[in-house]
Order: structure tokens, then sequence, then C-alpha cells
């Protein structure tokens, strides 16, 4: 077993710390408050290149692998506090950099590829019900052929940058056959008409990510807007989500570090009667079971990224990794909060945010109870 990172790993790491701490230091208290997208924020990723990190070279992006590009969202979780630009980021590269590289046509991928990479187009994936793994059956957008092409009708309710993107990645039931209509994927641009979003929703966290609905009427689509095949719509899911769940633990881990080391810090320089509250035991217990959390969260993801790398089946240590890190980023940030105690509450700390971030994890990248029947299965159950 070797989890070590490359010198290259290691050095891309070293970089996108120094890149989020010098360019990414924005007033996230602020932009929380007021749910607010960081342009300047996307700005500076672009420039660095974090969106083209997956995209291929040939396209104009970075060509990373997913266990690098895990390494890079992770040193992003660490050094940049805005969760909801980390999200809008992943939903970018994962909901449709990802899934169009690996299924989209060479004419699909030469005409938005390279500007998804710039960071000049933002992309969205409007899957609804489905991301979890709970079956892509739940889409609540239905495609139907016409003349040559396609008309799509229907809503997704929360898609991630909805507002904001220039082409959303839509999985709509239909496309197959009339006996098994299947899913279909399906590339929309904005400007397509009956294509319209609603207004930002107010969310618990994540509040600088732009989440709205997404609403199809009476869409209709060329031939070649479909992404991958007629009725293939469950394999391009499965693509974007997969790449979406092991980013979004990503970020998640590189928060649980940097919540350890201020939490540890924390513990050492506040003093109650007469000593540090790190000597506490029960103020060292929460410190060492931060670390324990964060230690095993490293091995599990990584381990569900190295066999994606491979091109090995991951379904049950990535559904392992999600049930295993959501949760533990949960209990992290509680304990932050803790050890910090009344500072810990107020907005200026960061941490009741950070709190508010983490339960998103727990919706968005696998709820608990279907990971679990995913796990379950894997043992034949
Ligand atoms: C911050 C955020 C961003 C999002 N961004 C996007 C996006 O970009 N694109 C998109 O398409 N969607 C997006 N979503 C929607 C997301 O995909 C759904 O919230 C997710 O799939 C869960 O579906 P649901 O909310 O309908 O919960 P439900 O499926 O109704 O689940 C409700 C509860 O029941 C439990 N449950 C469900 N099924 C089972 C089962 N079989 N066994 C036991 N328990 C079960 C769940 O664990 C959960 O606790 C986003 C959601 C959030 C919160």
């Amino acid at each position: 077993l070797d989890f070590a990172w490359s010198e290259e790993q290691q050095a891309l790491r070293r970089s996108v710390i120094q890149f989020a701490q010098h360019e990414l230091a924005s007033d996230v208290i602020a932009e929380d408050h007021r749910g607010e997208f960081s342009w300047e924020g996307w700005r500076q990723c672009a420039r660095f290149g974090i969106q083209g990190m997956p995209v291929p070279e040939e396209y104009g992006g970075g060509g990373a692998d997913i266990l690098t590009t895990v390494c890079a969202v992770e040193a992003l979780g660490y050094a940049c506090r805005n969760a909801g630009l980390i999200d809008s980021l992943n939903s970018h590269a994962c909901g449709c950099e990802i899934p169009l590289t690996a299924f989209g046509t060479d004419a699909q991928k030469r005409e938005l590829l390279p500007r998804l990479a710039a960071g000049e187009f933002i992309s969205a994936l409007a899957a609804d019900g489905p991301r979890s793994g709970f079956g892509s059956s739940n889409s609540g957008v239905r495609a139907e052929r016409k003349g040559g092409g396609w008309v799509l009708n229907g809503s997704c309710a929360w898609v991630s940058n909805a507002p904001l993107a220039h082409v959303v990645v839509v999985l709509a039931a239909g496309g197959q056959s009339e006996a098994a209509p299947g899913t279909t994927a399906f590339l929309v641009r904005k400007s397509t008409k009956g294509f319209t979003t609603g207004a930002p929703v107010s969310t618990t966290g994540l509040r600088t990510s732009l989440i709205a609905e997404v609403k199809l009427e009476g869409c209709e689509l060329p031939a070649e807007s479909v992404l991958g095949e007629a009725g293939g719509g469950t394999a391009v899911l499965e693509a974007a989500l997969d790449g979406q769940r092991l980013c979004a633990l990503a970020g998640q881990i590189g928060v649980m570090q940097r919540q350890l080391e201020v939490s540890a810090r924390y513990a050492t320089e506040r003093r109650q009667f007469g000593q540090p509250i790190g000597k506490f035991p029960a103020i060292a217990s929460k410190v060492a079971e931060m670390d324990i959390r964060l230690e095993t969260s490293r091995l599990v993801l990584y381990r569900a990224a190295w066999l994606k790398k491979q091109g090995k089946r991951s379904d049950r240590e990535a559904a392992i990794a999600a049930a295993y890190v959501g949760e533990a980023a949960i209990e992290t940030a509680r304990d932050a909060l803790q050890i910090h105690g009344g500072y810990g509450y107020m907005t200026e700390y960061q941490i009741e945010r950070e709190l508010r971030d983490a339960v998103a994890g727990r919706l968005y990248s696998g709820s608990g109870e279907p990971d679990k029947r995913t796990i379950a299965r894997a043992r034949g159950l």
C-alpha cells in the first residue's frame, strides 16, 4: 500500500495552497451573509488553471487524472475558506467537464471544453433526485423525439451554478425505447428557447454557491445535443457523480485539516482555571478524535480515487468514503466549534459557517442510507 503523493502532486498541493491563501482571501463572511457568488474568486481560479485541471491538454486543460484532481481540491479546501466557491468549481468540473470529456463527440468537446477550461463558460448538472445513486428514473425532465431532434419538458429543483451557467448537462427520462424509456443526457445552452432558471434559493450553508431551479418548456434541441448515446444517460450521470463525490469529499477533508490545526492551536492558547484548555482531557480527546477522523477520511477517499484512476470498480469504496467522510466532516466542525466555546458560535470565527457548509455534504454527495445500501449490496444483501 503506497498512498504517498508523487513529487509533482506535492508541488501542486503547495502551489494551490499558496495561490488560495493569497488570491482567494475575500470577505467570505459578508459573501455568505449576502448569498453572493465570488466572480473575482472564479476568475482567479481560472487564471491559476483550476477549472481546466481535469480537461485534456488538447482541449486547453491540464489533463490531470482523478487522484491529482482530488489532491488539488483537498488543498483548495484547506486554504480557501469559501466552500461555496469550491462547490461551484466541483459542479462545473465534475457535472460537465468530466462527463463531456468521457462521452462527448469531438465537435462537442472542441466547441465547449476550451471555454469551460478557461472559466469563460460556467456549467452545471441538472439531474435532480438521482445524484446520490437513488436511481436515475427520478429525473424531473422528459425527452421525446421530434423530427430529427428532441423536445425536453420538465424541471430540476436544485441545480448548483444554474443562475450563472452558460451550458447545463440535463438528464432526462426517455430516449431509449417505448418499452424501456431509460434516460438520456443532453447538453443544453442557456440561449436555447424554452430554457429558463429560477431565482437562487436561500440555503443553510454553501450560500456562496448559487442554486436554482432549471425549467425546460418545449425546449427543442438538435440531435447533436445528446451527450453519449440516446438511452445512455445513466452512464453519463455516473461519470459525473463519481467525480463530484470524490472532489466534494476531498474539499471537506481539506477543511477538516484546517479545523484540526486551528483548534489544536486555540486549545494551547486559550486558558481557563489557570491552564490551557488543551490540558483538560475532554478537549484533548476532541482534538485526538478530529485527527483520527482526518486520517481515516484520507485513507478511504484516496483508496476510492486510486481505484477509479486504475479504471477499477469503486462504487462500494466511494460509498464507504461518502458515508464516512460526510459524517466525519460534520462531527469535526462541531468539535471545532465546541473547542472554541462561545467564540466558535460567532460568525467572526467562521466555524459556525463551516458547520453549516458541512451539513450539505450529507445531502448532495451521498446521504447515508442509500450509501449503506450500496455497501450492503456489494456484500450480497
Ligand atoms: C447544496 C445542494 C446542492 C445540490 N446541487 C444539485 C445539482 O447541482 N444538480 C442536481 O441535479 N441536484 C442537486 N441537488 C439535489 C440533490 O441531488 C438531492 O438533494 C439529493 O439527490 C437528495 O435528494 P432529495 O433531497 O430529494 O432527498 P430524498 O431522496 O427525498 O431523501 C430524503 C431522506 O430520505 C433518505 N432516503 C432516500 N432514499 C432512501 C432509501 N432508499 N433508503 C433509506 N433512506 C433513503 C435520504 O437519506 C434522506 O435522508 C443539490 C442539493 C443540495 C442540498
